[in-house]
């Protein structure tokens, strides 16, 4: 088993010439959609239609932005060829943002649109699409956000999306391989701080490996790189785990 992971980018939501955090899990799970999601897939080789999963952990443009024009390709130039429904998952009021931003536009997929298959899950749900499973563990963020656990192949990829810190994130990353989790700053409530950062290194079992993102590359302390089972990531970066 061997989990891969390509970095689309390695952002948080402010320039600082980083491109908008967002990942692709094993070439065909996409966890959040940045608005620069389409363009960096297609240099990875993969088009809307290789998705088997979007994964949206919650409604902010740094983590949605993508989407309208993800369902513009896959609309105009991959309905006909489609041979599986992408599942979509989304957090409280993401669904609702789209709508509103694709109101009127034929290209936006709905819940009734055969190319797709949406999932609303909750805190403790869990759901299976194609070959993944996935369980939810709502994060803490200003507005609702999901915490994926993701089961592909016998392994396990926690992802974050934005969230201040706390045990649920330890929930998120039982057992899991790798843990993604966001760096957003010193904004009590909202984001991790690197502080909280290495308080969480500290408490995951070392089985688990961290991957940073979602952080201000101006703001990185000269010595968190030497943490142990922590890196940093960057954009276009690839990383594998697992035996
Ligand atoms: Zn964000
Ligand atoms: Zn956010």
């Amino acid at each position: 088993m061997t989990i891969h992971l390509d970095c689309l980018g390695s952002g948080w939501a402010f320039s600082t010439g980083s491109y908008w955090n967002g990942w692709l899990l094993d070439r065909r799970i996409l966890l959040d959609c940045p608005s620069q999601a389409l363009v960096h897939l297609y240099r990875l080789g993969i088009t809307a239609a290789d998705l088997d999963l979007v994964l949206l952990t919650h409604e902010h443009d740094d983590h949605v932005g993508g989407v309208d024009a993800l369902m513009l390709d896959l609309h105009h130039r991959h309905r006909e060829a489609l041979d599986h429904r992408i599942g979509i998952a989304v957090a409280e009021g993401v669904y609702q943002r789209l709508e509103r931003n694709l109101h009127g536009h034929a290209h936006f997929l709905g819940r009734d649109d055969e190319a797709v298959r949406w999932f609303e899950p909750r805190d403790g749900d869990a759901f299976e699409h194609r070959d993944a499973s996935v369980e939810v563990v709502a994060m803490r963020h200003s507005v609702p956000d999901n915490g994926y656990r993701v089961h592909l192949d016998g392994g396990v990829v926690a992802y974050t999306g934005d969230t201040s810190p706390g045990d649920h994130i330890l929930r998120l990353a039982e057992g899991a391989d790798v843990l993604i989790v966001e760096c957003g700053g010193a904004f009590p409530g909202v984001h991790c701080s690197w502080a909280d950062l290495r308080e969480l290194r500290a408490e995951l079992t070392p089985a688990t490996a961290m991957l940073v993102t979602h952080y201000d590359a101006t703001s990185v302390p000269d010595d968190i790189a030497a943490i142990e089972g922590l890196e940093l990531a960057v954009d276009f970066g690839r990383y594998d785990y697992g035996s």
